[in-house]
């Protein structure tokens, strides 16, 4: 049926942490709020995290939101904005508080505070944690707060375009996973939290949902991406499947260990050893195994020394998914690990309050690049955006809503939506969609990976552009109604191919080696005086355009970073 099929005050497209915490707050602000989510909420990929929350709570040693901000300020290579940084630090005791008194089962000191272990790059054990569960503890208390609201969840709708009219975003079209056809849900105001794309890679710890919709929808009406060649790669995974080791083991004392058993950290970084930050041990442990100092492809993550009993407690998840997933009990042998594709700094540009540069389009969590991560994220610092920046997201958004009254869909918008669905439909013959799929995170993994090549992020260009090419000519097999993950994943994939393209133009452009984005090649140290910005990436006419944005700095001058 053409026409709105819904409207509420505020709309939010995403049902993970970030999602569901603006919608908490939108609803206590007065707002008649509704959630779209392609999964059921608790399915969310924020319910996969494991090692913990970063908030200055100073229950395990001094601490404060001065010197967590500035260790993440120092962690995004200086990429980071550090009013919103700034934000983050101060805001998240009081956010943990809050989830604790909702009934997050926090693991606990020996006085009964929330414990906290430490995390790579902090200057404080700051990480307050569910043993590894943390995500998963956290997405079942928030869902039961969306419960005890009686907050409206559209489960298994697709949101597959963002509907912006007369300047501002007035609706989101949806395929409806469950039975078929598209619905038109009008809002005043639209939240993105639609979480990461780490599976542009074919190495991943992110699961199959994390596609990056919310970013290509975003993209499509106008708005721009922040610092897209950003991609964070986790030293702890494993081969070959991506599922993620917590950065929480090294935070209990594992040691990452060469095949001569030695601990190569001690020539990249002295002082912090494996607590450096993630791009340094990433980059480290590839330069192990490319000088032929791995172990098939991996390095070892050992856990021996810390004996079965504090495993068992502190590491009981991390233990299972090295048995279940590489036959290693780490209680008697190390887990091999290596740098896998993991977490997106960039994302949807947005103001402190989740603001994006369109009128009633607000985006949180990993979707939004506020940017509190810059060149390089710490462990238990995504959580926290999530939840302090979805509230901060889910109150602007509400008290915007509740102060303009009319919304305005014109019916060419699903009609146009609906065209396009159906050429795709009713195409017979061509290319199926996974082919193009896997040769994309495969190519991204080669060439745009840990270290960065100018000619091989060329050649990456010219890859997408031609699987851009082949994909105008994608073919979906199901033609059915129910349940169509041939055409979901069709979507998908065209989302995916869009910001492969911001990635590459990013990356290219970025002429130093800055956290995340290392050219030991041609371009190994941080270029401040020229770079000290944001790519900032717009899509014009199918082709992503390139400009920058200066970086906030409010405390902080750029130093050398040494771990
Ligand atoms: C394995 C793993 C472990 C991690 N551990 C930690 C940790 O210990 N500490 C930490 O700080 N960070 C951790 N992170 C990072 C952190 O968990 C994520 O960045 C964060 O949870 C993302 O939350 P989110 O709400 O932004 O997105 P998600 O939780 O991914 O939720 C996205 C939501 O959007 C919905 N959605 C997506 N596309 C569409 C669409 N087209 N239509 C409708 N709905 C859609 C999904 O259904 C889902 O509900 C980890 C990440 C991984 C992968």
């Amino acid at each position: 049926m053409i026409g709105v099929d819904a409207t509420h005050d505020v709309v939010i497209v995403g049902a993970g942490c970030a999602g569901m915490r603006a919608a908490i707050e939108a609803h206590d602000a007065g707002a008649d709020v509704a959630v779209i989510s392609k999964l059921h909420p608790t399915r969310s990929h924020s319910g996969a995290a494991e090692g913990g929350i970063n908030a200055a709570l100073g229950n395990a040693s001094e601490d404060s939101a001065e010197i967590h901000s500035y260790d993440t300020v120092k962690g995004s290579d200086y990429l980071g904005d550090q009013d919103a940084i700034e934000i983050l630090c101060r805001e998240a005791p009081e956010d943990v508080y809050q989830l604790e008194n909702w009934g997050a089962v926090f693991s606990r000191t020996d006085d009964g505070r929330i414990a906290q272990r430490p995390f790579g790059a902090a200057g404080a054990p700051r990480t307050a944690y569910a043993a590894d569960i943390t995500g998963h503890v956290l997405i079942q208390v928030l869902y039961e707060q969306l419960v005890k609201r009686d907050i409206l969840v559209y489960e298994e709708l697709f949101a597959w375009k963002l509907v912006e009219n007369d300047g501002r975003c007035q609706a989101v079209i949806c395929w409806d996973l469950l039975d078929g056809g598209l619905e038109t849900i009008g809002a005043k105001t639209v939240i993105v939290a639609t979480g990461g794309a780490g599976r542009l890679y074919v190495g991943t710890t992110n699961a199959y949902a994390c596609t990056g919709d919310g970013m290509a929808m975003a993209l499509r009406v106008g708005v721009p991406l922040k610092d897209m060649e950003m991609m964070q790669f986790h030293p702890t995974t494993l081969a070959p499947s991506g599922v993620l080791i917590t950065e929480g083991c090294r935070g209990e004392g594992a040691y990452l260990l060469n095949s001569s058993g030695e601990r190569f950290l001690k020539r990249y970084a002295p002082n912090a050893m494996e607590l450096a930050s993630r791009d340094v041990i990433s980059r480290a442990e590839q330069m192990e195994i490319d000088a032929g100092r791995g172990v098939d492809g991996s390095v070892l993550l050992d856990l021996r020394h810390l004996g079965a009993e504090r495993i068992i407690e502190r590491l009981p998840g991390s233990r299972e998914l090295a048995m279940t997933f590489v036959g290693v009990d780490p209680i008697y042998d190390p887990i091999p690990v290596r740098p896998g594709a993991h977490y997106h700094m960039g994302g949807i540009e947005t103001d402190v309050w989740g603001l994006t540069p369109l009128e009633g389009l607000y985006a949180a969590g990993e979707v939004a690049c506020v940017s509190v991560h810059g060149a390089n994220r710490l462990g238990g610092n995504a959580l926290m955006e999530t939840i302090t920046f979805g509230r901060r997201a889910g109150r602007t958004a509400a008290e915007w809503a509740l102060s303009h009254t009319t919304i305005d869909v014109p019916a060419s918008a699903e009609v146009d939506a609906e065209r396009e669905l159906r050429e795709l439909l009713d195409r017979n013959d061509g290319e199926r969609p996974w082919r193009i799929r896997d040769e994309l995170a495969q190519t991204m993994h080669e060439n745009f990976g840990v270290f960065r090549r100018e000619e091989q992020m060329q050649r990456q260009g010219e890859i997408v552009a031609s699987l851009r090419d082949r994909y105008e000519n994608v073919y979906v097999q199901d033609k059915g109604e129910v349940f169509n993950n041939d055409l979901t994943q069709a979507l998908e994939l065209g989302f995916m191919l869009e910001l492969a393209d911001c990635m590459v133009v990013s990356g290219l452009a970025r002429k130093e080696s800055r956290g995340a984005h290392a050219r030991p090649y041609d371009y190994p140290d941080r270029d401040d005086e020229n770079f000290l910005k944001h790519t900032m990436v717009t899509w014009h006419d199918g082709t992503p355009e390139l400009d920058w944005r200066p970086v906030t700095i409010t405390k902080w001058q750029p130093q050398e970073r040494t771990y």
